[in-house]
């Protein structure tokens, strides 16, 4: 199946096949896919008419709501190119990504823009600023469920709704192609400053369709966005790959198990797709039962590691099967993938999960330090080529001729394929530890904690170590009402792993600290 050349062209394949079919649905509220197509069409044509041009950067900061996905429509009907940024970000990391992407518009909420960008905005090149206050078009109690109350609207911004229900006309000469880019995506930051990766319409529905068709649910079905929209995961295997279903996205503005237990039981979901550590989450709420997990068809979960004990203890706590899935930014999200009515395997020498097989278009080899191609069960770097791939960093012709050598790109993680093209990320390669001459990939150890009943989520970290250079460090955080301390949990490793590998030091916190689209932070628990 050839893919459409953009999500606009499968939006409009979908509006025209379901009109009347809920596209959007948020606690209360509900729109359908005619209304959604209105509402965005007058949004690009009041960007047109404030001079936002083809190929602009129009930066969108909002939490998973309708709002977003308006938004993120009408700036493509107008020919724009999405920024799109986390919403948590404050006011340095605002405005280095405006100015960084050049970004000519705004969208984002009244509240973020009155405390983080109005100030930075003149000094940056916005020239047009829509604001949005996220709690109109759901009608439930809206400070119960989104924990804040309304504030008036700032005076010197369009108000993204009134915007979308004006009835502009969406101007008619903004055609996009495959080959155009719908994203500039910034990678989240968990190793360093974040780098624009350019993701072309075309790699967006090529793997939106690889998730629609390798994860089939029935047309129409309930697509749950648990990961964040503003993520490559999210953007494309939830929205796209809902649109190219004609299905229904339910959204729940950001991460809270409780809200999103009560979602699935209201929306009952067939898809979702979040990191492992949402599962983990979910999993730890008190209130979660078998019943909320129920209408699922498909689960899956990328961009982290998913320990083989977790996929293992939801599906006897609650029944699905997380299937995993590896991708990045740079690949605009997945490019292996469990296929169904398969299980991924786990590697018996050192206890890993496969993330899947590479799509049928999609090359994936693992190389050594000269490129060289290393014998299946060896490790060395992944590198992958297909029609998924981002286009470079913008603006970085250095950091794009060293991350895509011959358009193929290297991922700086470290893996290995077994016989049968199964593939497995061992750990990134800057996360190695090296204790006094001898590896030690964090994640074998993280996936021997999670075994453990007391550990929620586990992260091991190389610290600084006069004798050996680097030793082995350990963070846990507990499940609740679940105790276990520091010398008995550095025990229970030493039984399963070489000494070496075995944390000198654990160190039990509350909470582990997580981007908000749900990876542990390793660098903030290296620099403590
Ligand atoms: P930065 O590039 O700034 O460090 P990031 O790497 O978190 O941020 P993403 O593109 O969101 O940016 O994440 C991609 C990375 O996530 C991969 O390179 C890999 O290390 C990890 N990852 C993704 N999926 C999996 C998986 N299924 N198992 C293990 N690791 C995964």
């Amino acid at each position: 199946v050839t893919p459409p050349a953009t999500v606009l062209h499968s939006f409009r394949a979908a509006v025209a096949r379901a009109p009347e079919r809920t596209a959007l649905a948020y606690f209360d509220g509900r729109l359908s896919y005619a209304e959604t197509d209105a509402l965005s069409d007058s949004v690009a044509g009041r960007l047109a008419a404030r001079g936002i041009a083809r190929g602009d950067r129009v930066a969108l900061m909002l939490q998973n709501s309708p709002h977003f996905v308006i938004a993120l429509l009408g700036a493509w009907k107008a020919g724009a190119t999405v920024v799109p940024l986390n919403p948590m970000y404050k006011s340095a990391e605002t405005a280095h990504i405006l100015q960084d992407a050049d970004a000519a518009a705004v969208i984002c909420s009244d509240r973020a823009w009155e405390a983080y960008i109005r100030d930075t905005a003149a000094a940056s090149p916005v020239r047009v600023a829509v604001t949005a206050c996220e709690l109109e078009l759901q009608t439930r109690d809206d400070e119960r469920v989104l924990g804040f109350g309304r504030l008036p609207r700032p005076d010197d911004t369009d108000d993204l709704l009134t915007v979308a229900r004006a009835g502009h006309p969406a101007p008619a000469d903004r055609e996009l192609t495959a080959a155009d880019v719908a994203l500039i995506s910034y990678t989240s930051g968990t190793s360093g400053r974040p780098k624009g990766a350019m993701n072309p319409h075309g790699a967006l529905t090529y793997n939106a369709e690889r998730q629609r068709t390798g994860h089939p649910v029935p047309e129409g079905a309930c697509y749950f966005a648990l990961a964040p929209l503003f993520h490559i995961t999210g953007m494309v295997c939830e929205l796209a790959a809902c649109i190219a279903n004609a299905g229904t996205l339910a959204l729940a503005y950001r991460f809270d198990p409780g809200v999103v237990l009560d979602a699935f039981a209201e929306h009952r979901p067939a898809y979702t797709v979040g990191p492992s550590t949402a599962f983990m989450a979910l999993a730890a709420h008190p209130g979660a039962t078998r019943e909320h997990f129920a209408s699922f068809q498909v689960i899956s979960s990328g961009g982290a590691p998913v320990p083989p004990a977790l996929v293992e203890k939801f599906r006897a706590g609650f029944g699905p099967y997380i299937r995993n899935g590896y991708g990045l930014t740079e690949c605009t999200a997945p490019c292996a993938a469990v296929p169904p009515e398969q299980e991924a395997p786990v590697d018996p020498a050192s206890g890993t999960l496969s993330v899947g097989l590479p799509g049928p278009d999609t090359v994936v080899r693992i190389v050594d330090d000269n490129g060289a191609e290393v014998p299946f069960g060896e490790h060395g770097e992944i590198v992958v080529r297909g029609p998924q791939l981002a286009l470079g960093y913008w603006r970085m012709p250095a950091a794009t001729a060293a991350g895509f050598p011959d358009g193929e790109l290297r991922t700086g993680d470290i893996g290995f394929m077994d016989a049968d093209g199964w593939l497995y990320v061992v750990d990134r390669k800057k996360d190695m530890i090296n204790a006094s001459g001898f590896k030690v990939w964090p994640r074998e150890v993280e996936d021997v904690l999670y075994t453990h009943p007391a550990v929620r989520e586990a992260a091991v970290v190389g610290i600084p170590d006069a004798y050996r250079g680097e030793t082995v460090k350990a963070y846990v955080s507990l499940r609740p009402g679940a105790c276990a301390d520091p010398a008995e949990l550095a025990g229970y490793c030493k039984e399963r792993l070489a000494a070496y590998k075995s944390p000198r030091q654990v160190e039990v916190l509350e909470e582990l600290p997580k981007t908000s689209s749900g990876k542990i932070l390793k660098r903030e628990l290296r620099s403590r």
